[in-house]
């Protein structure tokens, strides 16, 4: 009764995520002049005269976004944080707030929520955040939780995802592939548990990529890093869905072409034997795993020198006039890179 005239029906998987973005934001019209930035980076920046608020959101839904057979509450509740303020810190900013809305079915009691805010409170606590709000709601399928995170960019320090420049070089925090390597591991243990529950799961060993995919920490540190090295990038963006996806946005955004070595993407060394026991490659693994909550960012050559050498960063890549982004293999062959990773081709 209540549907819409429209006779046309189309498949929401014909457009894809970002299709569909663009698709219902196309006639987003911007009615504030304070409005510096809306649709398309990591946060929004809105105009305070002396500096910018940016504001992001993310929504997290049960079976979507997490398998409550393996993921414990109060992860839960630190890991929502954290995917938000790592959309504060991709542009260059301070996260200072977070509003957390909350829709939960009957089955869930009282002291699992309580145990999700744990998480909440902890990542608060550790990352200089306040909790100011939220919504809490019934829900008939399950556990969403939605929050939005508010920080502080200073004008001349914020990071756009178009902001590349012919030579400049890439660059990205920590190591990639952890986080789906240990969804990986979760999810075979949980198999395991289906056929026989007696069977304890098998996870010693995987410490570091279980955090990386249970427990992530959003780089903060990176942000404060390149403030005390006096290095402001020209681009920046957070690796949620893959490398090779995150790459072609900043190509995209800033109009200009990425190329990427294979042999320099930072990769945990235990991931290795992980991929060939899983049978993957681990190069494909950090294209297109996702997760791993580090940031990616560009900055001009002469730079160079005070980023060199430091533990934290990884140049991967350059970048030149042009567009779409490549993948420069170990056998020095260029691959174009697709959102979804690459073809390797032996
Ligand atoms: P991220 O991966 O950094 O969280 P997304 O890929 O989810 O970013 O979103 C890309 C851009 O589209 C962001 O600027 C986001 O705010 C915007 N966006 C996503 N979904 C919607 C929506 N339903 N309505 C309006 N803007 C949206
Ligand atoms: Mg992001």
């Amino acid at each position: 009764m209540f549907e819409s005239k429209n006779p046309q029906r189309t498949p929401i998987s014909e457009l894809g995520e970002f299709g569909l973005i663009d698709q219902l934001t196309k006639n987003t019209k911007i009615n504030n002049a304070n409005t510096a930035l809306g649709i398309g980076d990591d946060a929004a920046l809105v105009d305070q005269g002396t500096h910018y608020t940016a504001i992001s959101t993310d929504l997290l839904v049960e079976g979507v976004h997490f398998d409550l057979s393996y993921v414990p509450l109060k992860h839960l509740g630190y890991k929502s944080v954290m995917v938000n303020l790592s959309d504060i810190y991709a542009m260059n900013g301070t996260a200072e707030h977070i509003t957390v809305g909350i829709a939960v079915s009957n089955r869930f009691p009282v002291e699992a929520l309580e145990e999700i805010y744990e998480g909440i409170h902890l990542a608060c606590e550790r990352y200089g955040v306040d909790l100011i709000g939220g919504d809490t709601t019934a829900s008939k399928s399950g556990l969403l939780i939605s929050i939005t995170a508010v920080g502080r960019v200073e004008k001349d320090a914020a990071a756009r995802r178009s902001g590349a420049q012919d030579n400049d070089l890439v660059v990205v925090s920590g190591d990639i592939g952890g986080a789906y390597m240990g969804l990986q591991i979760l999810e075979r243990e949980k198999q395991v548990y289906l056929e026989n529950p007696e069977m304890q799961p098998e996870l010693n060993g995987h410490e570091y990529i279980l955090e990386r995919q249970l427990k992530p920490e959003a780089r903060k540190d990176i942000v404060e890093l390149l403030k005390g090295l006096e290095v402001r990038p020209t681009s920046m963006i957070d690796i949620s869905d893959g490398l090779s996806s995150e790459v072609l946005h900043l190509a995209k955004s800033s109009n200009m072409q990425f190329n990427i070595y294979e042999n320099k993407i930072p990769i945990d060394p235990s991931i290795y034997s992980l991929c060939e026991e899983f049978n993957l490659n681990t190069t494909t693994v950090a294209l297109s795993g996702g997760e791993d909550y580090e940031l990616m960012f560009t900055i001009p050559i002469s730079e160079h020198d005070k980023i060199k050498g430091n533990p934290n960063l990884t140049i991967i890549g350059y970048v030149k006039e042009g567009s779409g982004a490549n993948l420069i293999t170990r056998d020095e062959k260029v691959i174009e890179l697709k959102a979804q990773g690459f073809k390797h081709h032996e």
